[in-house]
């Protein structure tokens, strides 16, 4: 069974490339050759030595996920599909706007989590994705984007991992995967330019400060235990204030990281700048990602339950109009609520932005990401009778 490059960063590959008695160098050529150049053929990786290539021919591929169906939808926003095998399917989103393009990576094939407003979850878990396929999404979109880095043809900025599954979940994948992200051989992209997005699993939060401090985004969506019980069902094992702890430990470790003053060229919303000023606080930040749930968590009254919730905390909110899908039971607030909550999130001096829907029309808008999953957690089977039982 031939290895698949993609499942190594640079550390693992020079290994395993020591191990078989070649020099651990190579690694660094081999990754640029991969993910700088887009190549997957070891014949056109033209400053290895011909007889490395020997070695490596029928010893390693270069093998992203397969892409069985590509649509585009009215505002430019594009998604994959792409096949994990086993009749299961995974989705990655580019968003293209006018500064920056983002891809939106997926980490499982499915959910375990089940949070209440969540299509990805509603279909049910499989597996992890190897890091192979994880990095193979950002390899294949950039090929697919006509991408060429080293002539500084970059249609992706930034990364999110925001698509489906929660990543912590599949902790070592996600991190070697977002290794090669960051690395200098690989898409050199900074630790801002990528973002986790968690549920909030709280050990696995610590542990991503220390290997891999890349940005962070949290799945709030409700100021209390009681409500955030409910909508994100994880809450009951690790409760706000255990969350938000962690995210303050994040935030500390994230600002003694080798690049964390360098605040390059991605611009920092200037009323959190400030904030942070005010604070003395480190120049990081927690992004609180905030579905806006109609009658559920969108009144006036949850904005400064939410306010008082964070306090001091250096971070800025991402109100997420709800995308419907069938049977979801939930409907997306008013605009004029999320307006309203808006304003008083800013009034208390928080950045508080609400993410524009795009991909509507595909299905690529945030939380619609819905894959094909051969549910191995016989989700169906249990809700379908709660369903019965409700009607
Ligand atoms: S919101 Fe995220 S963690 Fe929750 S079920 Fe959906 S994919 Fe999983």
């Amino acid at each position: 069974m031939p290895v698949n490059l993609l499942d190594f960063d640079t550390a693992g590959l020079a290994a395993w490339l020591e191990s078989r008695g070649e020099k651990p160098y190579r690694a660094r050529q081999l990754m640029r050759w991969v993910h700088r150049a887009g190549v997957a053929e070891l014949d056109g990786m033209t400053d290895l030595p011909k007889s490395l290539r020997a070695t490596l021919a029928g010893e390693v591929v270069v093998q992203a996920p397969a892409v069985t169906r590509d649509s585009i939808a009215t505002d430019g926003t594009r998604k994959w599909l792409l096949s994990v095998g086993t009749g299961n399917g995974i989705e990655t989103v580019f968003i293209p706007e006018t500064a920056r393009g983002t891809l939106c990576v997926s980490s499982q094939v499915g959910c375990a989590l089940e949070c209440a407003f969540c299509s990805t979850g509603r279909q049910g878990f499989n597996r992890n994705l190897s890091a192979a396929e994880i990095i193979g999404q950002l390899w294949w979109a950039n090929r697919a984007l006509g991408a060429d880095l080293a002539a500084g043809k970059r249609p992706i900025t930034n990364v999110v991992m925001m698509g489906m599954g929660e990543p912590l979940a599949n902790f070592d994948n996600v991190v070697t995967a977002m290794r090669v992200m960051l690395d200098d051989h690989g898409y050199g992209l900074s630790r801002r330019r990528v973002t986790l997005s968690t549920s909030g699993m709280v050990p696995w939060m610590d542990r991503l400060r220390e290997a891999c401090p890349v940005s962070l985004a949290v799945s709030l969506h409700a100021p209390n235990d009681a409500l955030r019980d409910r909508l994100v069902p994880i809450n009951q094992k690790w409760p706000l204030r255990e969350l938000l702890a962690a995210c303050r430990r994040y935030i500390d470790g994230a600002a003694s990281a080798p690049d964390a003053g360098d605040l390059d060229d991605d611009p920092v919303p200037a009323g959190l700048a400030a904030k942070w000023q005010r604070a003395g606080s480190p120049r990081d930040f927690v992004t609180f990602e905030y579905v806006m749930l109609r009658g559920v968590n969108d009144t006036l009254a949850h904005a400064r339950e939410l306010v008082d919730l964070v306090g001091d905390l250096p971070c800025k909110f991402n109100l997420i109009p709800f995308n419907p899908f069938p049977d979801s039971g939930f409907e997306r607030s008013h605009p004029e609520a999320i307006v309203d909550f808006q304003g008083e999130l800013l009034s208390a001096g928080f950045v508080a932005t609400v993410r524009k829907t795009r991909g509507d029309d595909i299905d690529g808008a945030c939380g619609q990401l819905a894959g094909q999953v051969q549910d191995r957690s016989q989700r169906r089977l249990r809700r379908e009778p709660m369903e019965d039982t409700r009607a």
